[in-house]
């Protein structure tokens, strides 16, 4: 019953990361000229994203997103394509304008605790081996696109089966590192 939850197409029957994965090339959905943005290397802190900005499939109740070094990103072609969706907001995503895919979100607020790195979904590119999702995040966020409140607790079941435990945040490890940076940037921490 509750593997009729779409979580997201690419994460029932999860992979593997590949040892030393060299990385790939994300492609957008149009059919002509496509942007395509070439990602070197591995990313890192792979999960599912349930809030109403992140690009989602077709269908499913949540985005896949990964965060992967800036200067490990680079657009290859029909960059003139790409238009910034939400100009106000702290991830500016850079979007197709033809088929709307989001090809890379970037931190242009240097002081941000996660400056540097840059947003992208690797179910974009044909390559195996990239790190799996490891959590869902911004669960309850799902509701404001119009998921039924009372399928949350099956929705959050499906999650945990598939071993992507449920936050209505990011995760606990990412929230602390946010508050390092904070404490740190304000003097409260010295030496951590
Ligand atoms: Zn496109
Ligand atoms: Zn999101």
């Amino acid at each position: 019953m509750s593997s009729e939850v779409n979580i997201h197409p690419a994460v029932d029957g999860i992979k593997r990361a590949a040892p030393g994965f060299a990385g790939g090339t994300l492609t957008c959905q149009c059919a002509t000229n496509p942007v395509t943005v070439e990602i070197k290397g591995q990313v890192a802190h792979n999960h599912v994203c349930g809030c109403t900005k992140c690009w989602k499939p077709a269908g499913a109740l949540f985005s896949q997103v990964a965060v992967v070094g800036r200067d490990n990103v680079k657009v290859t072609a029909n960059e003139d394509k790409l238009q910034i969706v939400d100009d106000s907001a702290t991830i500016q995503r850079h979007a197709c304008r033809d088929c709307g895919v989001h090809m890379y979100g970037r931190i242009e607020n240097t002081g941000h605790a996660f400056y540097g790195l840059d947003f992208v979904h690797t179910e974009l590119s044909k390559e195996r081996g990239w790190a799996p999702p490891e959590f869902a995040a911004f669960v309850s966020s799902i509701i404001e696109a119009g998921a039924p409140p009372q399928e949350m607790g099956a929705i959050r079941a499906r999650l945990n089966e598939i071993g992507l435990p449920p936050y209505d945040a990011l995760s606990p490890a990412l929230m602390d590192a946010i508050s390092t940076h904070v404490a740190k940037s304000r003097g409260v921490l010295k030496n951590a």
